[in-house]
């Protein structure tokens, strides 16, 4: 079963804009701006993985060799919600030499779904797009503002959002939406949002290496009470 879910979603592409790479200077693997100072942050694109993707990926398909670090909330019955992540070590044109990842498919959104699977919107999934969306700079991507013409596309497209709807995912695509709103929220009561251009982007990185910008009580709280209301609704079509 989980086999499947992850064979179907590794066979397929969610946002596909053929060669949008040579348009941008491949802007989401390098994250190189004008704007943004030289970062502490190494450049470069980052693969992330759901556990699972990363457990059917290493037995199944080609896991990238770079040391994989984690992300963790811990939940109430001592589980953990988790995401690991390594650095892509790839050309940055997606000629690949090991599995492209859930998020690199999505990318440059993530599914807002009500607990019913109902798409709702897309939100952006990179907190470089996130960021740039609310000061307002503009960025080379062009698949960004075709938010519409993929909502449209995707709430039509029965087959897909079989897919996307599947209980392990729809949970991590909620908590995807509580760390996007938390992560906004905590932005703007930082006073950031006073700054311009490059001091902004400095007082910014200082932040984010602190892990200053979510605000893990209120997302811990937040996502134990979706676990929990998962658990109740999901019952045994529903594990981490
Ligand atoms: S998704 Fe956007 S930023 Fe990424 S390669 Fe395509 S056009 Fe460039
Ligand atoms: S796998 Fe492809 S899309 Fe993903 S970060 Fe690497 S080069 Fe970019």
């Amino acid at each position: 079963m989980v086999n499947n879910l992850w064979k179907n979603i590794l066979e397929r592409e969610f946002i596909f804009e053929k060669e949008c790479y040579k348009t941008c200077n491949s802007f989401c693997c390098r994250w190189e701006h004008e704007d943004f100072p030289r970062f502490f942050i190494p450049k470069g694109g980052t693969l992330f993985y759901l556990p699972e993707e990363y457990n059917y990926i290493k037995s199944n398909a080609m896991l990238s060799d770079g040391n994989i670090s984690q992300l963790s909330i811990n939940l109430y019955d001592n589980k953990k919600v988790s995401i690991y992540y390594t650095a892509c070590n790839d050309d940055r044109n997606c000629n690949i030499k090991f599995t492209r990842t859930l998020y690199c498919r999505i990318y440059p959104f993530f599914p807002v779904f009500n607990m019913e699977g109902e798409l709702l919107d897309l939100k952006y999934i990179s907190i470089y797009d996130i960021t740039s969306d609310i000061i307002g700079l503009k960025t080379p991507c062009y698949v960004k503002n075709k938010k519409e013409v993929y909502l449209k596309l995707w709430q039509k497209d029965k087959e897909l959002l079989n897919i996307l709807k599947n209980p392990y995912l729809l949970f991590h695509f909620m908590v995807a939406d509580i760390l996007y709103n938390n992560y906004c929220e905590t932005l703007k009561e930082s006073g950031l949002l006073s700054y311009r251009k490059e001091e902004f982007w400095v007082k910014w990185e200082r932040l984010y290496l602190k892990k200053r910008l979510i605000n893990k009580e209120k997302a811990t709280k937040d996502i134990n009470e979706l676990y929990k209301k998962f658990c109740n609704k999901y019952n045994d079509r529903f594990s981490l």
